[in-house]
């Protein structure tokens, strides 16, 4: 097989996955039915990170055909119909526990049910959104459209660009207006980047924030621990 660079959903590391950490294989469906052959593969991915070493379990399925190539038969797969990624149970990644825990609900669940019903995912992900705003900003309004105009002069300008940028978006910009619990007809596409937006803003809020005052509290430390020297020196 030939290396891949993957994130792993555990430890959220980036690492280039080769043959030790790989295993796949391959069942097909030969027997006649109405929808013609079909692969099945399972995957099994470990992490190299050696803090992590957890692994991963997804599942393929595809169309296939019995095929004359050249010198011999094969299958030779067709169109990927379905992916399930069974271990862990969703793409969701693992955000540290000092971001409110309904608001890490609402988003595990927004991925876990995004393929089974995009509607409840994009639901929930607007809630996380406004649930968000509401107390990361303390900006509280009726509907979620007031609160996203409310931060636009507080928020960094490339973050607001992507927040925008979802508002223009088919149903979900069309929608923004009304109340957060309507649900409203959006496709897996459209619930992806919902998720993916309500992951860059636990990052460029509560992270950012997190680690910013990590590192000026050690400075703070620093400076205190010079001074505490400096009077002992005396
Ligand atoms: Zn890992």
């Amino acid at each position: 097989m030939k290396p891949f660079k993957r994130k792993c959903p555990y430890c959220n590391t980036y690492s280039t996955i080769k043959d030790d950490n790989f295993h796949q294989s391959v069942t097909y469906l030969t027997i006649e039915n109405a929808s013609k052959d079909k692969s099945l593969y399972n995957e099994f991915i470990v992490c190299p990170n050696p803090d992590c070493n957890k692994y991963t379990l997804t599942a393929y399925i595809f169309d296939t055909k019995y095929t004359y190539t050249g010198n011999r038969y094969e299958y030779v797969d067709g169109k990927l119909l379905k992916e399930w990624n069974l271990i862990p149970n969703s793409q969701a990644q693992v955000f540290p526990d000092y971001i409110p825990k309904p608001l890490i609900t609402d988003y595990e669940e927004a991925c876990s049910i995004k393929e089974l019903s995009p509607k409840a995912s994009a639901t929930l992900s607007r809630r996380c959104l406004q649930g968000m705003i509401r107390d990361f900003w303390k900006i509280s309004k009726p509907r979620l459209v007031d609160e996203i105009n409310a931060i636009e002069d507080k928020v960094d300008p490339l973050t607001w660009k992507s927040i925008d940028a979802i508002r223009k978006i088919g149903n979900i910009g069309a929608h923004m207006e009304k109340d957060i619990n309507l649900i409203i007809d959006v496709d897996p596409n459209e619930a992806q980047m919902l998720i993916e937006l309500i992951e860059l803003l636990f990052n460029e809020w509560y992270i950012n924030r997190f680690e910013r005052e990590e590192r000026l509290n050690k400075i703070i430390g620093i400076s205190k621990s010079k001074e505490v020297d400096k009077a002992e020196k005396k």
